[in-house]
């Protein structure tokens, strides 16, 4: 059997999901799981679970404590249990591992990891420190462990590189731009290309004659505003700092903010960088980063609680009117995704009920129940259809790799 590995490494942990696939065509997402405390050696863990062979057939599941110093180790561990729990000939089944790469500065592609594209990686780490460098471990890892095997770069940036130069530049001397490569760039890429294509087949019509907002709100959190498949504008920048309000990120706030914070408190570079990413959003506001958490609070009549959500449920609606205006009014969805988007109809509510004087009828009823699934959640007489939709970052990065990586195995057979 032919299979996709798809890995996703963070700081200390490191993703994965198997698809299988025939020729040119992705089959089923089977195995999937994650290591996390890499490092950690005596609390490192794998958990894992595979879908029931059959529909009603329950899931398997497992959680064993594997000790990895690195990511490399990592690997291992996962190649073991694969092998042990799924196919003996594991290793020799894989016909090519995606990785999901945060930061591609201006490619616009997944790309055939080569020299030159993994020296791209490396050179746009110094743009996403706290997630390239695991990216190339990942690297590296996979690279030992299926040497010959083709190994694609699918960017969260690449999504966002149709953005026109007004919307991805910064009002600041051109110089930065041109020397430092400092520029608006945006995230969650895979996710909105994903949600828009998925959008465009629930409406029916092609994604090239569809304009949709996506709203991709997870622990990290980021809108986009795509015309006709192409994004023109999204919330996230140079990091994934800026735009929405976010579980511990700050998001949008006056950049003195920050020079202020660091004359009055006197706090470095790389604290100033920990306050902004790790301490702020929901955190920093009312203690917890878990929305449910937060929700939980201000039904309690905790004020932080009821600020976090306030303020977290007019940024998105703020950027949703914004994202009109750039889509020249013209707007078909408004498509609700990831932890918070797919899981929560109060937030769906407090987000959408203010828009219908846009053309966002809210259906009350229709978006009570699509609860972790795909529905159509405005009443049938909305101007704009309001859709939930589960994102899917792996599948849409097994289909991109398979697609690049036959592109390769066929170049090097002609
Ligand atoms: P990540 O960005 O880490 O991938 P997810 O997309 O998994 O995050 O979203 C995680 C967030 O989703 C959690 O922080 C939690 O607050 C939120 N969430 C999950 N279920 C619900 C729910 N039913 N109501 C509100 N928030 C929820």
């Amino acid at each position: 059997m032919q299979r996709v590995l798809v890995l996703n490494a963070g700081s200390s942990s490191l993703k994965f999901k198997l698809f299988t696939a025939a020729g040119t065509s992705l089959g089923e997402a089977g195995l999937g799981g994650q290591f996390d405390r890499i490092g950690d050696v005596a609390n490192c863990t794998l958990k894992a679970s595979q879908p029931g062979a059959a529909p009603g057939m329950k899931p398997r599941k497992w959680e064993l404590k594997v000790p990895a110093q690195d990511h490399v180790g990592a690997m291992k561990g996962i190649l073991d249990f694969i092998k042990e729990n799924v196919s003996a000939t594991f290793a020799s089944e894989v016909v090519a591992v995606g990785h999901r790469i945060v930061h591609g500065l201006d490619l616009s592609q997944p790309v055939l990891l080569t020299p030159s594209s993994t020296a791209t990686i490396k050179q746009a780490a110094v743009l996403a420190p706290l997630h390239n460098p695991p990216g190339l471990q990942g690297i590296e890892a996979a690279t030992e462990v299926f040497s010959g095997v083709p190994q694609v770069a699918v960017f969260d940036t690449a999504f966002h590189q149709t953005m026109p130069p007004h919307a991805y530049m910064y009002g600041l001397p051109y110089e930065l731009y041109e020397k430092h490569k400092i520029r608006r760039y945006g995230f969650h890429g895979t996710s909105h290309k994903y949600l828009v294509e998925q959008a465009a087949a629930m409406l029916g019509k092609p994604v090239s004659d569809t304009n949709v907002i996506t709203c991709h709100l997870g622990n990290g959190s980021s809108v986009a505003a795509v015309r006709g498949g192409q994004c023109v504008d999204t919330s996230m920048g140079l990091t994934p700092l800026e735009g929405l309000l976010m579980g511990t990120r700050c998001g949008d706030m006056d950049p003195a903010v920050v020079l202020h914070i660091q004359n009055q408190c006197g706090l470095n570079v790389k604290e100033t960088d920990t306050l902004l990413n790790k301490k702020s959003g929901l955190l920093g506001l009312t203690g917890s980063n878990d929305l449910r958490a937060v929700i939980e609070g201000a039904g309690k009549g905790e004020l932080r609680s009821q600020l976090g959500l306030d303020m977290f449920t007019y940024r998105v609606r703020k950027y949703i009117g914004a994202y009109t205006a750039a889509l020249d009014g013209k707007v078909d969805a408004v498509v609700f995704s990831a932890g918070i988007g797919e899981n929560s109809p109060f937030i769906r509510k407090l987000i959408a009920e203010p828009l219908h004087a846009m053309g966002m009828q809210l259906d009350h009823a229709a978006n009570d129940t699509a609860v972790g699934r795909a529905g159509v959640i405005s009443t049938p007489g909305s101007r704009v259809q309001l859709l939930v939709i589960p994102t899917d970052e792996e599948l849409s990065i097994a289909e991109q790799t398979l697609q690049v990586a036959k592109g390769a195995l066929g170049a090097a057979a002609a």
